[in-house]
């Protein structure tokens, strides 16, 4: 195989694929090598099979926001021709929200959410007004953050101050706490953090009306078929422009030859060269394994340690004889909110006592439960659970610990769902867990985050890759744009404007 290319992806993540399919769009000539120890494209935007149980599992969610006709993510897949390949499930609401007492669904246009909010929450009427005034405003602007650093979106600077000054440094959860007065409406609106993998006390309050406005306003999707049907079809745009997606490899250094510029990186499979290399793992791991000491390295890692991860997951696989609708799961996406108001998330450093962690995390947090089967029947009567987790409590795989952890974890997600979801008792097929560990072992993601960096109230970790000592070196992750893909399409797309630079 050939050894020489104009640039090197260090990982086949979708934000890597993203990045690369527009690269070779724009310039047809450029040849680019994309390298990934997995066997499939994708990274977290991929499936796995189980034969036996007859399915196949998507592991992200594959929510696409921005998936309107103003929407960022429509425009760069429309500008690649993607749009009328994907075959995509549009659906009519946001989530069904299920508390212990009562059940309701939530709408996907943000007009009809709104009534609906004030239908189940009449005292909030003038809280719920400014809220929805607030998101418009600074949600927006968050949201063409990228156009906006290119010179493509006008932003009122007035607006753009106030937010710096007045909401920036709040986290959602004293944001919201200032606004409401009822905890329920707290928990629904604070819910949307599942996606990019943060409590209300872990997300900054101006990023997180920047989600919310993406998957609200924005118009979101479903790709029939899985994610995995959008990682492939971006993975055959740089093959047939000449590219190469090189699976089942490891990279195991990145090699610099006079320590500053890039030269290549050397693979299980030899070494290949080019004087551009963008990095995809996880930047803890990259910065950890993949470059030989060099002075102006500290300080990158110095900042880099401000970069904190999202939270991790653990999610429950499962299939039922029935199609899940008939067993009471009607929604595409369902929040499942516990009995427990007065909960806290272990903050991400505490270890101290792991009972206690397993409660909050399991037992107390929200779940959020996908109905794969109405997203799309031919995949069979599949359903996934979500709850946010944190590799810091889990033991090391193979351990004797790790498999009694997993088991537990099974028990208590399993109980919660018949709990709230009781006539799948009995309709259950097959069972799997995956643990923050899974997400470590398939994407080199040390700290076990499947959504990329945590976004908070303090920025600075999310520069650390600026005025990188070696040049030629690009990051390229979700860890530097932000969680989802809409994001990563974002950020990939600020990168291939870069190039000719
Ligand atoms: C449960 C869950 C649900 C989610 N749902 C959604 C959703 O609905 N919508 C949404 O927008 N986002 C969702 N996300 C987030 C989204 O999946 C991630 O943000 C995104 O997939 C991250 O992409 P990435 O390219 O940055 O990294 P990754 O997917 O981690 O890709 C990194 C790649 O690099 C490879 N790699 C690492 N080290 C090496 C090496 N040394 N040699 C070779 N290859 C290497 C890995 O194998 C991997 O393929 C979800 C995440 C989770 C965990």
């Amino acid at each position: 195989m050939e050894r020489h290319w104009d640039a090197i992806c260090v990982g086949a993540g979708i934000t890597s694929l993203a990045f690369g399919a527009q690269l070779v769009h724009r310039y047809p000539n450029v040849r680019l090598l994309v390298i990934d120890k997995h066997t499939v494209p994708g990274g977290y935007a991929t499936m796995f099979r189980r034969p036996k149980a007859d399915a196949i599992f998507d592991c992200s969610l594959h929510k696409l926001s921005g998936m309107g006709e103003r929407g960022n993510l429509f425009r760069i897949l429309s500008d690649l021709g993607l749009t009328k390949e994907l075959d995509l499930h549009r659906s009519e609401e946001y989530f069904e929200a299920n508390f212990h007492d009562r059940v309701f669904k939530l709408s996907n246009s943000i007009e009809q959410f709104q009534v609906d909010l004030l239908r189940e929450f009449p005292a909030q009427s003038q809280a719920l007004k400014e809220f929805f005034e607030e998101l418009a405003v600074h949600g927006r602007n968050g949201y063409y953050q990228f156009q906006m650093m290119q010179g493509n979106y006008e932003v009122d600077f007035a607006e753009l101050r106030f937010a710096h000054r007045h909401l920036k440094n709040l986290t959602v959860e004293d944001a919201l706490r200032q606004r409401f007065n009822d905890p329920d409406l707290r928990r629904i609106i604070a819910a949307t953090g599942i996606y990019v993998g943060g409590f209300s006390s872990d997300l900054g309050y101006l990023y997180f009306l920047h989600v919310l406005y993406a998957t609200l306003t924005q118009g979101n999707a479903y790709v029939k078929g899985s994610s995995q049907r959008l990682s492939d079809l971006l993975a055959q745009r740089i093959e047939n422009a000449g590219g190469k997606v090189l699976l089942g490899t490891n990279v195991h250094r990145v090699i610099s030859d006079n320590q500053d510029s890039v030269n290549g990186v050397v693979t299980s499979k030899g070494n290949f060269y080019a004087n551009r290399v963008y990095i995809n793992a996880s930047p803890h791991y990259a910065m950890s394994q993949l470059f030989d000491e060099h002075p102006g390295l500290t300080l990158v890692r110095m900042k880099l340690a401000k970069l904190q991860p999202s939270r991790s997951t653990t999610t429950l696989y499962l299939t039922t004889d029935l199609p899940p609708e008939q067993l009471g799961v009607e929604s595409a996406e369902s929040m499942i909110f516990s009995e427990n108001l007065d909960w806290e998330p272990p903050s991400q450093s505490d270890d101290s006592c792991e009972m206690l962690a397993e409660q909050a995390f399991w037992n107390e947090s929200t779940m959020e439960l996908t109905n794969y089967h109405l997203l799309d029947p031919s995949g069979g009567s599949i359903l996934c659970a979500n709850v946010l987790d944190d590799i810091g409590h889990w033991p090391h795989r193979k351990s004797e610990l790790y498999k009694e952890k997993k088991h537990r974890a099974q028990l208590a997600l399993l109980e919660r769902l018949y709990q709230a979801k009781p006539q799948l008792c009995g309709h259950v097929k097959y069972v799997e867990l995956s643990s923050p560990r899974t997400y470590e072992r398939f994407t080199n993601n040390t700290d076990g985050a499947g959504y990329g960096a945590m976004v908070g109230t303090d920025l600075s970790g999310h520069i650390f890759h600026h005025g990188f000592p070696i040049s030629g070196v690009h990051f390229l992750s979700a860890w530097v744009a932000g969680p989802s893909y809409e994001a990563a399409f974002g950020y990939a797309e600020m990168k291939v404007n870069q190039w000719a630079a």
